[in-house]
């Protein structure tokens, strides 16, 4: 993975994308949320992720306004959602989103799910041009198949920089992660705590009570090794440094691998979303 390797502070990867950051999902209180940003932010994260759909861009933009640190450190993802993929939608929406962010441009931005007025030609051409008027940086998408990555990749003029899927220890991706590789897009991991299955997984929990960490961090360090950028929701100041304390838990090769045979379940914990409810 040479474009994505972790550079020297261990929390950017050389590419530019923080390797851990804040999920936004269902943080949908405007005050918490802002102020779970700015927590996050102060804290020492610098990727913050968020979309149309959670109906929370202006409150994340006040946090990210309200925190003590320059917002061009700060790596900003949201996803269009999948009614508002025609052409001129994406234009529309994307201005809207920036507008409530409170920001000229955003770090990256993605195709929610490859469902609804979602159309290849019709919608991501959309996309290049919204990153040619630099608002902006980087195109991602989200919930795709292999088949449907290499397809935006033949539509856009862009790369696609990275596909956001469930990943955790029960849901592995490791297919789609050998077709990251072999493609040169990075992995951003969503739900990376399975909404909080690893809290009763008896091979996380053994790991942590060895390292008197927590399943959280034992779950985001596994992530982390496996090349994947994981993107945990946390509305509490506890669960965001927890969270963030991840960084410092090196696992045993041997412990990896305990937890890559985990065989749980392999399925979405999303699975009214899974692809069979988009085709
Ligand atoms: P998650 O991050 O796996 O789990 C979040 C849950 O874990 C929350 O209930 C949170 O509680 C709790 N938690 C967080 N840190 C904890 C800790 N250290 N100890 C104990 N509990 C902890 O689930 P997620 O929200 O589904 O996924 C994360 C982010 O991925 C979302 O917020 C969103 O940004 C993104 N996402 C994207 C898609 C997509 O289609 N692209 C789909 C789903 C999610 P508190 O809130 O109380 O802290």
């Amino acid at each position: 993975m040479p474009s994505s390797e972790q550079s020297a502070d261990g929390v950017t990867r050389t590419n530019g994308m923080p390797v851990l950051g804040l999920g936004t999902w269902e943080n949908e209180n405007p005050e918490q949320c802002a102020d779970s940003v700015e927590t996050a932010l102060e804290a020492g994260y610098r990727h913050v992720d968020t979309a149309q759909a959670y109906g929370n861009e202006a409150a994340v933009g006040e946090g990210i306004a309200a925190a003590d640190v320059d917002r061009e450190d700060v790596f900003l993802a949201t996803k269009v959602w999948i009614s508002n993929l025609a052409y001129e939608d994406v234009i529309e929406t994307t201005e809207e989103s920036l507008e409530k962010l409170g920001v000229d441009a955003v770090d990256l931005l993605y195709v929610h799910w490859p469902a609804g007025a979602y159309d290849p030609e019709e919608t991501l051409p959309a996309f290049d041009e919204l990153r040619d008027r630099g608002l902006i940086d980087r195109i991602g998408v989200s919930n795709f198949e292999p088949d449907h990555v290499e397809r935006a990749m033949d539509v856009l003029d862009a790369p696609v920089f990275a596909n956001q899927v469930e990943t955790h220890p029960f849901c592995k991706q490791t297919e789609l992660r050998e077709h990251a590789e072999e493609h040169g897009y990075e992995i951003v991991g969503y739900s990376p705590l399975a909404r909080g299955a690893v809290f009763d997984d008896d091979v996380i929990g053994e790991i942590a009570a060895d390292h008197g960490a927590s399943a959280a961090q034992v779950s985001l360090a596994w992530l982390r090794e496996r090349g994947v950028t994981a993107i945990p929701k946390a509305t509490s100041a506890d669960h965001i440094a927890d969270n963030w304390a991840s960084r410092g838990l090196d696992l045993t090769d041997e412990e990896l691998e305990r937890i890559d045979g985990i065989e749980r379940y392999d399925r979405r914990v999303h699975p009214d979303f899974g692809p069979d409810a988009w085709e």
